[in-house]
């Protein structure tokens, strides 16, 4: 899945990679943090009750992504 596809940046196009939707937060989460400063600000301020609903919503795109 693109970075865009994780609700990055609708012009950003890179891959992130993950064996489950867990890994894929992770890997998603270190790109943001060293290109999208600004989402990694967003993302620092997310409430545990957020980041739930974040990983709630993005569970089935991720299932429903084809594999990579
Ligand atoms: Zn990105």
């Amino acid at each position: 899945m693109t970075c865009a596809q994780m609700g990055g940046p609708a012009e950003c196009n890179f891959v992130v990679t993950g064996e489950t939707a867990e890994e894929m937060a992770k890997n998603g989460g270190e790109h943001v943090m060293q290109s999208h400063p600004d989402i990694a600000e967003q993302m620092k301020n997310m409430t545990p009750e957020q980041n739930a609903q974040w990983m709630a919503d993005f569970q089935p795109k991720f299932d429903a992504a084809p594999e990579m």
